[in-house]
């Protein structure tokens, strides 16, 4: 593994959160993030209401930012995340799970948790020195963001169906090359 286990969920879960905001904009209800949250396994607190829904759209631009940037943007966005959210980094261990890092309270509101969350892993990523693992999809009408987690570093699209889709488009080029 390259990360720890909750570095790579939390770097996972944030690629989903601002692939929500691709060509269409996926969170754009209560219920919406309803589903995020419950598929992402969050627990803590909630308001359930548009104020909530709207702090966690609007980090989602502000997480983008992290793939458009050098090493420094990265440490400065990460950083202005934990002091904005007051990261507090904690050993923590809970239901089935042995110590692992909160760096905010469960008390506290739900973007403010996504925030620190991502933060904190994007802190790992920059201290392994491993940016070049941030992506945006290799599919050129395609511009989801994505982490190569993987060993020979091979990930070059966000999902099957861009892969599928390249892997067409290179077939229908070669072929038409031919003939
Ligand atoms: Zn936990
Ligand atoms: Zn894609």
């Amino acid at each position: 593994m390259l990360f720890t286990h909750d570095t790579e969920v939390a770097l996972a879960f944030a690629v989903a959160l601002v692939n929500t905001d691709s060509d269409v904009d996926a969170l754009t209800d209560v219920a919406a993030l309803d589903h995020l949250v419950s598929s992402w396994n969050w627990t803590g607190s909630r308001t359930h209401d548009e104020a909530e829904l709207r702090e966690v759209q609007q980090l989602r631009p502000r997480l983008r930012k992290i793939w458009e940037s050098d090493k420094d943007g990265v440490a400065a966005i990460a950083n202005d995340l934990l002091a904005e959210f007051h990261a507090l980094p904690q050993l923590v261990k809970h239901d089935e799970w042995d110590y692992h890092l909160h760096a905010s309270p469960s008390a506290a509101p739900l973007a403010a948790r996504m925030a620190v969350e991502a933060a904190m892993a994007f802190v790992d990523v920059v201290r392994a020195d491993e940016l070049d693992r941030l992506r945006i999809c290799g599919n050129f009408d395609c511009s989801d963001v994505l982490v190569d987690l993987s060993r020979n570093r091979s990930k070059r699209y966000c999902d099957l169906s861009c892969s599928n889709l390249a892997s067409v488009r290179a077939y229908r080029s070669r072929t038409a090359g031919a003939s």
